[in-house]
């Protein structure tokens, strides 16, 4: 498989070349030349695969041929044994016809680990055969720095170096950092938010000589591996509640689009996916611009859902280049436009299918805590912010679809991860799972910075390095 980029200027690479690259030249995103499409016979035969089987074969012909099926397979099995679930990702009924897609079984309790635990060797098998070393580096808000920390340590590869806003994540995402000691791994607490963070990676990049210096690679969410890596999961459900033969529909809590995208990426694979909706907290960009075709920028609150606090949602531009028609140069000039106004100008066709797919759900804080009280004392089910916001998109397709369609909902991490929201809503604090009861007691370690990026490239250089130096 080959990947263009959604801007149509960057050179095309394959598998592996996306894998290192993650954003293209051109500031578009890599996606797959051609989508494979799966006959309905053929998806018969993936049932009952276990996780990692379904995974090696989905992923092959995005990988090929960079790297193949059996290799693939090796990967998956050694990514998802740690796992908390004999099924990987279980699903959960709830009620009738509305099942929880449990993502949050991996090491860091969040739907992240579910791509990141593969990125993290795919790294090492691709790095390993060229003799290459990289330095990721990355900015988190919480989730999406502990899962590629976990997935990445002691990997023989890569140095990473992860920046976090000091005091602004939750005590148990950041403990989930900086409790790993692995040399390779460097937390740096920035005196800041999260968007300082990402401006000091942004900066990094557009350093040359820094980037070249230091051989700088991304796992953030517009990387298409870990697009790639969240396609089984949607199939896995799907296949299991009687796709093809039956149509299915899915939920998705949503931030980035990363998570959706993969759904609809089944979809574009041949499953039957009747619709797609995108819970949002008030940070709801994409509700909106569903509603109303209104994608514009607005401040970001801070919510419960904090790993849906977003402005943008980068991942969008992949499913834009497909609504129009894969036309990159109409979605250079679009997105140029939605940069210097904060207003992206969809064509009205456009929106309008996509907004014949997708549906969006937003819950404010006071709706997420109702909703959790509702749902545990209806069901017994126990889902934090997130989850609970997915659920709600569900419950909105289940009422809006005909009750044959089996309604799919995300449920993205673990409720442990969000004691103070838990505590609020049902007067309890869920326990850690065992992995992880002894992490308010593990030693820390985390050096802190000025938002300068001076200082901060000094420090990723010195942990650099120091690991490039053999013992
Ligand atoms: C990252 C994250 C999301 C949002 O996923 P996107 O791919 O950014 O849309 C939702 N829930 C949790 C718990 C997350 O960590």
């Amino acid at each position: 498989m080959r990947y263009v980029s959604t801007r149509g200027e960057a050179e095309p690479r394959d598998f592996a070349g996306v894998l290192m690259a993650g954003l293209a030249e051109d500031g578009g995103l890599f996606v797959p030349e051609a989508w494979p499409l799966i006959a309905a016979d053929q998806w018969r035969t993936m049932r009952g695969l276990d996780y990692p089987t379904l995974a090696a074969r989905l992923i092959a012909p995005f990988a090929a041929p960079s790297i193949d099926e059996p290799t693939l397979l090796g990967l998956a099995r050694d990514a998802y044994a740690g796992f908390g679930h004999p099924a990987v990702a279980p699903l959960v009924q709830i009620d009738r016809n509305l099942f929880a897609l449990e993502l949050f079984h991996g090491p860091t309790l969040a739907f992240k680990d579910m791509a990141m635990q593969l990125l993290g060797r795919l790294f090492d098998h691709v790095l390993g055969e060229s003799g290459a070393r990289v330095t990721i580096v990355g900015a988190t808000s919480g989730d999406t720095g502990s899962a590629a920390i976990a997935a990445l340590c002691d990997r023989t590869c890569v140095d990473v170096a992860i920046l976090h806003p000091q005091g602004r994540t939750s005590e148990v995402q950041r403990r989930q950092m900086t409790t790993v000691l692995a040399s390779n791994i460097s937390n740096i607490a920035v005196t800041g938010n999260f968007d300082d963070c990402q401006d000091l990676v942004k900066a990094m990049f557009a350093d040359a000589p820094f980037r070249r210096e230091l051989n700088l690679s991304a796992v953030n969410s517009i990387n298409w591996a870990r697009v790639a890596a969240q396609i089984p999961y949607y199939a896995y459900a799907a296949l299991a509640l009687g796709a093809p033969d039956r149509e299915v529909a899915f939920a998705v809590p949503t931030g980035n689009f990363g998570n959706v995208l993969a759904a609809w990426a089944v979809r574009r694979m041949g499953l039957p996916v009747r619709a797609l909706a995108i819970g949002a907290n008030v940070n709801d960009i994409l509700a909106r611009f569903l509603a109303a075709n209104d994608m514009s920028i607005r401040a970001v609150t801070p919510s419960l859902s904090p790993s849906m606090d977003i402005g943008v949602s980068s991942n969008f531009e992949r499913l834009l280049f497909e609504l129009l028609g894969r036309d990159a140069g109409r979605v250079r000039q679009i997105m140029t436009g939605f940069r210097t106004t904060g207003r992206m100008a969809v064509p009205d066709a456009a929106w309008r299918e996509a907004s014949a797919l997708f549906s969006g759900v937003t819950l404010d804080d006071e709706a997420v805590i109702a909703a959790i009280r509702e749902l545990h004392a209806r069901t017994g089910y126990v889902a934090e912010p997130h989850s609970a916001i997915g659920i709600a998109a569900g419950e909105h397709l289940r009422a809006t679809l005909p009750p044959e369609v089996a309604v799919v909902a995300a449920a993205t991490a673990h409720p442990a991860k969000f004691p103070d929201a838990m505590e609020r809503a049902l007067g309890f604090r869920p326990p850690l799972p065992a992995a992880l009861a002894d992490l308010y007691e593990r030693e820390e370690r985390y050096v802190t910075a000025d938002n300068d990026l001076g200082a901060i490239e000094a420090l990723v250089r010195a942990h650099a390095l120091r690991n490039a130096v053999p013992a």
